[in-house]
């Protein structure tokens, strides 16, 4: 049971345990449980009382029981595995009729049928899933392909249409709208701009509101060929496509297990890492750079990985800092994933130019939530010896955080430092005698009293242990 429109709806349900439309060159549907005559004394539609004239028909659509006058239409009913004309009411002839015309293997029955149903999800919604317009939009997908775009197009807008209810979401990704949708995201580039245009929109557009809605959806459209799909998408010259596509990627990505699959796509850091540096539109950035944040959050060989690609790119990532983007969430996902990439020692040299760009955005002024990205990345690079000699050089840029209103600056600030003193005690502290001293060695009593705590707690507790 559905909701649509605050009235509950029984889905078409297909004859087989497969319930994916997709799948099979035609469905056929459960048939309509009839309504017993004893317990109909009206017609449905019209409601006038039935009599020794007035007799009671069978719509073979819906299975309720009407007068002759509403049930007059006849029409084979394929989708009931019925070749012969059967009685259809008049409430369901609209759609049964697209759903019968749909099963034509000519392709102008077809496109009136899309036609006809893309205007009746809009108006019409409920009878719609009821009667198995949804299946015919899913299976039409498979059976057009891409030999009418025409086709394409109301199948695209249709889809779009009944997605627009929450409730239908997740019943039609079981129905197999997700194959429909990437037949829909191959619409070929000889078509018509304006028809390609609307293919793509109407389509990514289904595909974010199916991401959107919850995890377990973001992996089913990981795990389908949408995926590379949207991904090729996101490199389009046209911006208002490339941003839906971005946007339905990196909303995939937001969901960890998606990852697998989106690495498993070939040449995906490639194309994420030019799309970066060479989009005119700040939001597309914006969006790559969020889905490259959350890839750099996995392993040692997920970092390696776009390191390299980074590097092999020209090092993109520590141009994106000298565009100066108005939008600040840029500065945000690019110093988040370069601090991300920065815990993987074997990467230290790929990534001086990230590092060098970092401490420079640190001399500029920035609100605190930009600020902290770029100390916690410092903070990561200071970890690593080989590190120690340029932070050194950058030592004045780093140190005046140490005092800085906000608390968590302070704290990667003393991070960023302890990580120095760690691998260049001398140096460091020569370096804090001239300024910061204090601040340096307050924040570093309390640490220590934490350690001496820890080593309190443990001393008490070692017999449990042992
Ligand atoms: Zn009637
Ligand atoms: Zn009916």
């Amino acid at each position: 049971m559905l909701r649509i429109e605050s009235s509950d709806v029984i889905p078409a349900r297909i004859d087989s345990s497969n319930q994916d439309a997709f799948q099979g060159r035609n469905f056929t549907l459960v048939k309509p449980r009839w309504v017993d005559d004893s317990q109909a004394s009206s017609c449905k539609l019209c409601h006038n009382k039935f009599n020794q004239i007035r007799r009671r028909h069978h719509c073979r659509s819906c299975g309720l029981v009407l007068c002759n006058k509403c049930c007059s239409e006849k029409l084979p009913l394929p989708q009931f595995g019925s070749q012969l004309a059967d009685r259809v009411c008049s409430a369901c002839f609209p759609i049964a009729s697209c759903v019968t015309m749909s099963y034509s293997p000519q392709q102008e029955f077809r496109l009136q049928a899309a036609l006809s149903l893309s205007t009746l999800c809009r108006d019409k919604p409920a009878p719609v899933v009821a009667l198995g317009g949804a299946h015919m939009l899913v299976n039409l997908a498979k059976l057009t392909q891409h030999s009418n775009v025409d086709i394409m197009v109301h199948i695209s807008s249709a889809i779009h249409t009944l997605l627009m209810h929450t409730d239908l979401v997740e019943w039609f990704v079981s129905i197999g709208v997700l194959n429909a949708l990437s037949v829909m995201l191959g619409v070929p580039s000889s078509a018509v701009a304006l028809k390609q245009y609307t293919v793509l929109t109407e389509s990514l557009n289904s595909l974010r509101t199916i991401a959107k809605a919850n995890d377990s959806l973001k992996l089913k459209v990981a795990e389908n060929a949408c995926l590379s799909a949207s991904l090729q998408l996101c490199s389009r010259q046209d911006p208002s496509i490339s941003l839906v596509a971005a946007t339905v990627v990196s909303l995939i990505a937001q969901y960890q297990p998606t990852h697998g699959h989106i690495l498993a796509v070939p040449n995906v850091l490639r194309t994420i890492i030019l799309k970066i540096s060479n989009s005119e539109e700040e939001q597309i950035t914006e969006q790559m750079l969020k889905i490259l944040e959350v890839l750099s959050k996995g392993n040692d060989e997920i970092k390696h990985s776009i390191t390299s690609e980074d590097a092999a790119c020209g090092s993109l990532l520590a141009k994106v800092f000298q565009t100066n983007p108005k939008n600040l969430q840029i500065y945000v996902n690019t110093a988040s994933t370069v601090g991300n990439l920065a815990t993987n020692s074997i990467d230290q040299v790929l990534l001086q130019s990230s590092f060098n760009a970092v401490l420079s955005a640190l001399n500029r002024s920035f609100p605190n939530y930009v600020t902290y990205e770029l100390i916690r990345a410092a903070a990561n690079f200071a970890y690593h010896r080989c590190n120690s000699q340029f932070l050194i050089q950058n030592f004045s840029t780093v140190v005046k955080l140490l005092n800085h209103s906000n608390a968590s600056i302070q704290n990667e600030t003393f991070r960023c430092l302890f990580n120095l003193f760690s691998n260049r005690s001398m140096d460091t502290i020569q370096l804090l005698s001239r300024n910061g001293v204090e601040s340096f060695l307050t924040r570093f009593s309390e640490q220590s009293a934490l350690m001496e705590n820890t080593k309190n707690f443990l001393n008490s507790t070692k017999s449990n242990y042992a």
